[in-house]
């Protein structure tokens, strides 16, 4: 039994004059030139409020793109029942069907909708039209194609039968619904937590991040357009505490599909833990979170390829990615070369609104990350463990924008080394090359998180040393490479320790937690 077998979505160059540089240059334009309202969206309809919230671009705060409806608990309940009652003929609809949805809006992202959703997401997000296009093209479009691969592998296996007999295996969607509360840092991690939950059946009820609403609504009217049936996905905006005061009571929910940060998940699990006897079944919790990733070099690295693995590592996307690298330790021989290619790197950085298409680096995503980032900056100014040898800059006149900046620590635990910043900071701790085995310690054990991470080196005893010491250190491993940037298909991606359930995105251990298995034996 086949869909049509999944191919990685190529990335399209953007190249001046090329056809994808044109319409998406004309559509940040209309966007620009005119001002949206949007509304959420629960069942068939469209629902406004007096409450609207405006929306900016980080990188120009002053402009005004729009704004959002802003709801209240009665929304989120009006949510809840529309999931409810579209629950049993989505359930109902065959498998293929379902995929077939998901196939179309692959194909609506891929062509008409391309430079819409990464419009969307270069003005919401402060996303350069490259890290836009890797984000809401392609790793949403893949996530789509290779799911519904997954799906049908799950759907089509089947257990063995003894003579006079015959096993089989439903697989059941949740009972109940499933809550996507999502971040603001991946446009196609957003379709994401809502698209895999959907296409094993469960209906959904989505809250994005307030700073991702431009870029959400693109991806209903993908949905909308593809054919998943009203009330399947709704879509509301409501300030998260009361829209979980009110998900976590009810009876119905069987399930939270979250990305975000690990204080936050953490907060839900208890909460949800509490209300444990409230629910019909136990509550699937899938959640992905923060993330100190980490990039090691033996003595043997090579420093240029080192150097570019930092840098691109730390700061593209302005060191939004959970997966990148925040702290990196360098044997005392290379550190000179290296620092010099990182210094010759650091200039070449070219900071700015992500719609000066020759801008590498934006601006970080609003006002309290903002605060947040230069607060770290200024604790590695104030302190006299620490040295900034490039960036520390910060300016939030016109956007948010923020430096890179490279932090040497003469401490292993200076704060920066060991907490989330969530923002292009990078601190470097020099060790001793000969102590190779002790900064592997230093890495498993600085920080409670284990998400990504690095080795580089050209030693083969020293990458197996790091790959076994390092076991639980990081749920993506790199070798010789930097730590982000993981493919749909080929790198399964997701953390474990305080980084998340490690359910994998993108993978059919994802979409096994979507299902309540049913093993039938009949005998003849
Ligand atoms: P966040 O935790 O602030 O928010 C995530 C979502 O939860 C948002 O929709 C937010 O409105 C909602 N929320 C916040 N507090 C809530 C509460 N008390 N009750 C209910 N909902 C609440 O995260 P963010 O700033 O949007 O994203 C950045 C974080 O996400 C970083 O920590 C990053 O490492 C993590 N992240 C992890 C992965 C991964 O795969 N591990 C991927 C992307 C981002």
């Amino acid at each position: 039994y086949a869909v049509p077998v999944p191919e990685n979505e190529p990335v399209l160059s953007y190249a001046p004059g090329s056809p994808e540089k044109i319409a998406l240059k004309a559509e940040l334009k209309a966007m620009k030139s005119k001002e949206i309202d949007v509304p959420m969206y629960i069942g068939s309809e469209l629902v406004t409020t007096e409450k609207k919230m405006r929306m900016a671009p980080p990188h120009d705060h002053k402009h005004t793109l729009g704004h959002f409806n802003y709801g209240d608990a009665s929304h989120v309940e009006q949510a809840i029942n529309a999931a409810l009652g579209a629950k049993q003929a989505w359930t109902e609809l065959s498998w293929e069907h379902r995929a077939s949805i998901f196939l179309k809006a692959a194909e609506l992202v891929a062509g008409p909708y391309r430079a819409k959703i990464n419009a969307s997401t270069m003005l919401a997000q402060s996303k350069s039209p490259m890290q836009a296009e890797i984000d809401a093209a392609c790793e949403y479009i893949d996530f789509l194609k290779f799911n519904v691969d997954f799906m049908t592998q799950i759907y089509t296996e089947q257990p063995e039968s003894a003579p006079g007999m015959w096993n089989r295996m439903e697989h059941r969607p949740l009972e109940g619904f499933i809550f996507a509360l999502t971040p603001f840092n991946f446009t196609s991690i957003a379709g994401n937590l809502c698209a895999a939950p959907a296409m094993m059946g469960n209906t959904i009820v989505w809250k994005p991040a307030e700073s991702q609403v431009y870029s959400a609504q693109i991806l209903m009217e993908v949905f909308r357009e593809a054919g998943v049936p009203d009330g399947v996905i709704n879509l509301i905006y409501v300030d998260g505490p009361t829209a979980g005061e009110v998900i976590f009571n009810h009876k119905d929910f069987g399930g939270l599909h979250f990305t975000g940060s690990t204080g936050v998940f953490q907060h839900l699990w208890k909460t949800i833990g509490e209300n444990i006897s409230k629910y019909k079944s136990y509550p699937r919790i899938v959640g992905e979170t923060g993330g100190k990733d980490f990039i090691i070099a033996h003595k043997s690295a090579d420093a240029k390829a080192l150097a570019t693995g930092i840098t691109r590592g730390a700061f593209e996307f302005q060191g939004q990615k959970c997966s990148a690298a925040s702290r990196a330790y360098i044997p005392d021989n290379l550190w000179e070369e290296v620092k010099g290619y990182l210094l010759e790197d650091h200039k070449t950085i070219k900071m700015g609104s992500p719609e000066d298409f020759t801008n590498f680096f934006n601006a970080v995503i609003d006002e309290k990350s903002f605060d947040k980032i230069s607060k770290y900056i200024d604790a590695a100014k104030d302190s006299n463990m620490a040295e900034i040898i490039a960036g520390g800059g910060y300016d939030k006149s016109e956007g948010y924008f923020v430096q890179p900046t490279i932090i040497v620590a003469k401490d292993p635990m200076f704060t920066t080394m060991c907490e989330e910043i969530f923002g292009p900071v990078i601190t470097i701790y020099v060790y001793q090359a000969e102590r190779f085995e002790e900064a592997l310690e230093l890495v498993d054990s600085t920080s409670p998180y284990a998400l990504t991470g690095a080795i580089f080196s050209q030693d083969r005893y020293a990458i197996e040393l790091a790959t076994k010491k390092l076991v639980n250190a990081a749920g993506n491993f790199y070798i010789n490479d930097k730590p982000t940037g993981a493919v749909v298909g080929q790198q399964p991606f997701g953390g474990s320790r305080a980084s998340g359930t490690n359910d994998k995105a993108g993978s059919m251990i994802n979409l096994l937690r979507w299902v309540s298995p049913r093993t039938i034996k009949e005998t003849f």
